[in-house]
């Protein structure tokens, strides 16, 4: 993928699905690896150059990563920063642009699969991008996991490989602390039998 020479992209904010495939927009239009999303005119249905003064038209992105968070966008998926160019069109909160590409990556805990084989094929879609892709744990600056310049991060990935540690070890902690689920119905129904006998009342 290469921006024209002689534009100097502006860099804003996006979320995106993320799946075996790749990338999409929140409403399923998808990214694809080495080419540059072009605005089109599907969201306002009408005859022009897309993005358009005062229309609706254009490829959105937010100024900042908290407006995304503010508005919840965050929460749908994974975020990072896209280049914008060509004809854009500025809001107070962001952007609606002709040409568009994701810049940087980053992976929120909860959209990262649990095991590492799917791990591996999910990123496997991401690279294909040639974007930076970063973790971020919880309340907590993202880690580098892939540099387009030198590949594989270790502190990313060793970030990974721990959380799965812990999160397996606390699954069979949790599988030995609680009964099997056979042995719990045998003791309700225990307890059950050791109960009063009811007794009718009669006048
Ligand atoms: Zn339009």
């Amino acid at each position: 993928m290469s921006i024209p020479d002689h534009i100097s992209p502006i860099v804003a904010y996006r979320v995106w699905q993320w799946d075996s495939l790749g990338l999409k927009s929140l409403n399923n239009q998808q990214w694809f690896p080495g080419c540059a999303l072009e605005a089109n005119t599907s969201r306002c249905r009408k005859e022009h150059a897309a993005p358009k003064e005062g229309c609706t038209c254009g490829v959105y992105a937010a100024k900042d990563l908290a407006h995304l968070r503010r508005s919840g966008y965050a929460e749908y998926g994974v975020h990072g920063e896209v280049y914008l160019w060509g004809t854009v069109v500025e809001h107070r909160l962001g952007w609606r642009a002709q040409y568009a590409y994701p810049k940087s990556i980053v992976l929120p805990p909860d959209t990262i699969p649990f095991r590492m084989s799917e791990v591996e094929s999910r990123l496997e879609s991401l690279l294909l991008y040639g974007v930076d892709i970063s973790v971020t744990p919880a309340a907590s600056p993202p880690i580098r996991l892939w540099s387009k310049q030198s590949g594989l991060d270790m502190a990313g990935f060793d970030w990974l490989v721990e959380k799965r540690k812990r999160w397996y070890s606390y699954r069979e902690q949790e599988r030995r602390l609680r009964p099997p689920t056979a042995w719990r119905c045998l003791a309700s129904a225990s307890a059950w039998w050791h109960l009063p006998t009811p007794t009718t009342c009669m006048s």
